[in-house]
């Protein structure tokens, strides 16, 4: 355990932990290999909590929401620094479960979305945000908590998890937290350890070309230019560029109101997702 912060493992432990607070219960999931994007998200949920407040991290890397050839078991999972990134943070209690303590043998019931997640990610990634939604709501009724924080980084996972809040009236706030990028404009993420120095490099061309679009002023000729620069990026492979409402997720048909442009693109072994605003134009 790290020292002043609570390390809990079981559910009942964190039944326990939550009935001794008070005030605001800041909520953040994560699947761990926290990095400084995560820990923008922590100090975020930190001052929402305030003084009196909480501030509770997940750590669990859902089985459910990885496909049958997606990267489960080679998904990092360095526990003693993730909790030192806790600490640094101002977290109070890291939720730290098994597979097994989450999922009984001969479970059968799960939560779907089944209109956001039909979009942008969700057509690749079949059952993906069946096991997001499934594993959030878990968390909420385990953890219990007033607000939670998600990074705007997964855009469609932010609005699936605000209509399911609404849907099944949970009693938590969301919170939205801008995407983290390192200097260069790539989005902070615990996959971009699996890209080689030269990928690494290519990387934020990615980032470039959807800024780049993002002044243009039709969502047509936004798209045709984020897929011609993309293209032009050595070994990248486009699963797909789309210019959606930032609500609802349905592609956009002009600039007056606010969109969302993103993007899913394989670099060697990553599959790097990324969003940034496109605002309506007067
Ligand atoms: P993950 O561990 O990848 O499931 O992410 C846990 C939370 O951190 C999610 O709400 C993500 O959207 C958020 N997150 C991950 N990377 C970033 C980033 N670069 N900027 C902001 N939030 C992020």
């Amino acid at each position: 355990m790290v020292s002043g912060m609570k390390y809990l493992q079981t559910i009942d432990a964190v039944r326990r932990w939550r009935e001794g607070c008070q005030g605001k219960i800041v909520f953040v999931p994560t699947m761990g290999a926290l990095h400084h994007g995560h820990e923008t998200l922590i100090r975020h949920a930190r001052r929402i909590a305030g003084k009196g407040g909480a501030v509770v991290v997940s750590i669990f890397v859902n089985p459910i929401q990885f496909g049958p050839k997606e990267d489960f078991s080679a998904y990092p999972r360095p526990i003693e620094s993730d909790l030192e990134v806790c600490r640094r943070a101002g977290a109070n209690a890291v939720f730290n479960p098994s597979p097994e303590e989450m999922y009984a043998n001969g479970r059968s019931v799960f939560v779907d979305e089944d209109s956001l997640s039909t979009t942008l990610c969700g057509r690749s990634r079949a059952g993906h945000f069946r096991g997001v939604c499934t594993v959030v709501a878990k968390l909420f009724l385990i953890v219990s908590p007033t607000h939670a924080v998600f990074g705007e980084k997964d855009w469609q996972q932010l609005a699936i998890i605000r209509r399911m809040v609404g849907d099944l009236n949970f009693p938590i706030k969301i919170i939205g937290s801008p995407t983290v990028r390192e200097k260069d404009g790539l989005a902070a993420s615990s996959r971009n350890v699996y890209l080689t120095p030269e990928e690494r490099s290519l990387a934020p061309k990615i980032h470039d070309a959807l800024v780049a679009a993002s002044h243009l002023k039709s969502p047509e000729s936004i798209l045709r230019a984020v897929v011609r620069d993309i293209s032009k990026i050595p070994g990248a492979r486009i699963d797909y560029v789309e210019a959606v409402d930032a609500a609802t997720l349905q592609p956009l048909k002009n600039r007056a109101t606010e969109g969302r442009l993103a993007s899913a693109v394989f670099l060697g072994k990553a599959r790097l997702i990324d969003n940034i605003g496109l605002p309506p134009l007067s």
